[in-house]
């Protein structure tokens, strides 16, 4: 068994609904066991700014999948949502992203991990950092350290009394 992370973003369709979905799906997926979630926050987009803020959390896993057999499921319950890719760093209905699995390092352009965008983006290093303070990259760094260098732009955790507006935007 390996533990892995996923960070999950959305801004199309209720992106909190949608949010709620895929961890669903994730954690009822075979061979997955669901150890945690973060609180949802609300982040800036990356890339081209002419679209909604994001909804973003990201998830603990124990799995007994490998790295490519879980990348598939993520991709099997982003099309189940609905995806369809159009412009890179585009308003998605839901993005899955395999931040970590376990201490592997692999660099493929299909999948690499950690991912790439893990160290520097405040809207997953943060809720990662919430439910694993004591985490050590595969590196050899702190995660809590890391975070040190990363700015919040915005970043925020989303109240319970705004998860209905969340929902239905
Ligand atoms: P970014 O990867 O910069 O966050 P993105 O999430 O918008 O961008 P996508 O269009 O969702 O990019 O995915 C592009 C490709 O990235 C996918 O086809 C997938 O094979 C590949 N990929 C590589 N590493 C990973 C990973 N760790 N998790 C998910 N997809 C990955
Ligand atoms: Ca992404
Ligand atoms: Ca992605």
């Amino acid at each position: 068994m390996v533990v892995a992370y996923i960070g999950l973003g959305s801004n199309l369709n209720a992106p909190l609904l949608q949010l709620k979905k895929a961890i669903h799906f994730i954690a009822n997926s075979k061979q997955v066991k669901l150890l945690q979630t973060s609180s949802f926050y609300l982040s800036k987009p990356l890339g081209p700014q002419d679209q909604p803020d994001f909804v973003n959390a990201v998830m603990g896993i124990e799995t007994s999948l490998t790295a490519a057999a879980l990348l598939t499921q993520c991709q099997a319950i982003e099309e189940k949502l609905g995806r369809v890719r159009k412009q890179h760093w585009g308003p998605r209905i839901i993005d899955l992203d395999i931040l970590l699995f376990g201490n592997q390092k692999l660099d493929q352009l299909e999948l690499t991990v950690p991912h790439p965008g893990l160290v520097q983006r405040e809207f997953v290093i943060y809720p990662l950092l919430e439910i694993a303070p004591n985490l050590i990259l595969p590196d050899g760094m702190p995660l809590q350290k890391q975070t040190k260098s990363v700015a919040l732009n915005g970043l925020r955790k989303l109240a319970k009394d705004e998860w209905e507006v969340a929902c239905n935007v």
